[in-house]
């Protein structure tokens, strides 16, 4: 599989590329994403075919049939990474709710949100390929409080890799600060700012465009690489799971092989919800994608009335942090596939000039024979926390998302899989907020009372964080980021 540029060619990158320079040098053209050339369809009798696979099978031929440049061993390493999931044979268990729905559990890896089911196996071969060509990578990672975590986690002590993470102080939950700062590894630095997620996410994307930066690494023999949601290493393995949903549904004798379904995703950058759309794409029965948001409800704006627009727009603070987005990255790789690069492009420039851009009617109505979209605020995603806790099903709040635009957006006459990207412990104070009314607990109480509530246990690696050594105290203004980081190099 070649890649090719959202935004076309400047006539100085190359114009095509295989997936490993596309996951080492993420940035195309014009500021532009990098996208498969072509997607195979699979049909049907793919499908059959794996009826019976489990997740690492499913995950290594869905690479074979991409026919991506990495060795067979190297991937089959890389999906063994799964193995350090809660049940290594089923590390993506799909749970029946409700009639019709299913929760697919995203969160049972090692970092206990759904970022691990790319950041797993896209770390080793990340470090396979810096080991193979000689080269030293600084990978920057920009976190609303999931990625930097499961980055971390991921590369800690992998040769050929240094990450530099940087997260809002004061925008992630306790346990997530918490896996981060007390993560060891000598190649690891973690940075707090002063600021909101995009503030770290631009900050980070004017780093990754800095020709001095790059130069001054270079000086050191270093390259610049990133590991958020636009590395396309992180998007093709996020399509494996939602066939595998899919096939879940097939096999527990839920819908008939070809049965379409809902995808019912809780959206941020949006790089779940295109997983979803590639397979969709390859020939998964779909009916359509369900796009949940917070009150940063920019998405459902853009799928309901065709406009993006980010004018007088400032980000809130909700309950799902991980959902806190206004400039949403993946979009831009939809808008390609449907409109075209030169389309893309305009859309992209008008949006960085003027904070906003429209698409056409046509234009609009393909989107949403695609995509439909609700937004849930955290009033009403607490009282489905409550609802499913006494019926005995345990959820975060940027899964409860999905319960409002459930009932908005789906017809009855198909069933539905929601992805619940986030273990319950990650935001344990909203949650015992939602099912109890207490106010301000600390994560720690927060953890036990729920855990004693609901009889359930809190996993090992969490209860651990709290007594962990920090290792990470920086925190520093936006402006010095560049040069906190030349510091730890
Ligand atoms: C990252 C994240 C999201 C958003 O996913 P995108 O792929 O960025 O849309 C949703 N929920 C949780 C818990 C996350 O960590």
């Amino acid at each position: 599989m070649q890649f090719i540029e959202t935004r076309g060619n400047d006539g100085v990158h190359p114009s095509e590329v295989t997936f490993s320079h596309a996951i080492l040098s993420p940035i195309a053209s014009f500021g532009g994403l990098y996208v498969p050339k072509g997607m195979p369809r699979l049909g049907i009798a793919y499908l059959e075919s794996h009826l019976d696979s489990p997740y690492k099978m499913l995950a290594l031929d869905l690479m074979r049939t991409l026919r991506i440049d990495i060795d067979e061993v190297t991937i089959e390493a890389a999906v063994a990474l799964y193995d350090r999931f809660d049940d290594p044979a089923h590390p993506v268990p799909v749970v029946k709710v409700g009639e019709g729905l299913f929760v697919s559990e995203l969160y049972h890896g090692p970092t206990r949100a759904f970022k691990d089911m790319a950041l797993q196996p896209f770390g080793h071969i990340l470090s396979h390929l810096a080991q193979s060509r000689g080269e030293e990578y600084l990978i920057l990672a920009a976190t609303s409080g999931d990625t930097g975590p499961a980055a971390l986690e991921t590369f800690k002590n992998k040769p050929g890799v240094r990450v530099a993470c940087l997260y809002p102080n004061n925008g992630t939950s306790d346990v997530q600060r918490l896996q981060m700062v007390t993560e060891e590894g000598a190649n690891l630095k973690v940075i707090g700012i002063d600021g909101n997620f995009d503030d770290a996410q631009s900050a980070l994307k004017s780093l990754l465009g800095s020709p001095s930066f790059k130069a001054k690494l270079k000086e050191k023999n270093i390259l610049l690489s990133a590991a958020n949601s636009v590395n396309f290493g992180r998007i093709i393995f996020q399509i494996v799971y939602h066939i595998h949903s899919y096939l879940e549904l097939v096999r527990q004798g839920e819908i008939a092989m070809g049965e379409k379904i809902y995808l019912n995703v809780p959206s941020g950058n949006f790089g779940n919800a295109l997983g979803a759309y590639y397979a969709m794409k390859m020939g998964l029965p779909v009916k359509q994608i369900i796009i949940a948001s917070n009150e940063n409800d920019v998405l459902t704006r853009f799928i309901s009335y065709g406009s993006y627009d980010l004018r007088d727009r400032t980000l809130i603070p909700t309950t799902s942090p991980a959902m806190d987005i206004l400039i949403s990255s993946n979009i831009e790789r939809v808008l390609y596939d449907l409109f075209g690069p030169q389309r893309t492009r305009e859309l992209m420039v008008q949006l960085e000039r003027e904070r906003y851009y429209s698409l056409s009617a046509e234009e609009h109505e393909l989107l949403q024979t695609i995509f439909v979209a609700d937004f849930c605020n955290g009033d009403e995603g607490k009282g489905y926390i409550k609802r499913y806790f006494e019926r005995g099903y345990l959820m975060d709040p940027h899964t409860a998302t999905c319960f409002k635009a459930q009932e908005s957006c789906a017809s009855e006459a198909y069933k539905s899989v929601i992805y619940s990207t986030a273990e319950w412990t990650k935001f344990s104070p909203t949650i015992i907020n939602a099912i109890s009314g207490a106010e301000g607990s600390s994560d720690l109480e927060a953890l036990e009372a729920i855990a004693s509530k609901g009889n359930i246990a809190i996993p090992s690696m969490i209860k651990a964080l709290f007594g962990k050594p920090i290792k990470h105290a920086t925190v520093i203004d936006k402006a010095d980021i560049e040069s906190e980081i030349l510091s730890f190099i």
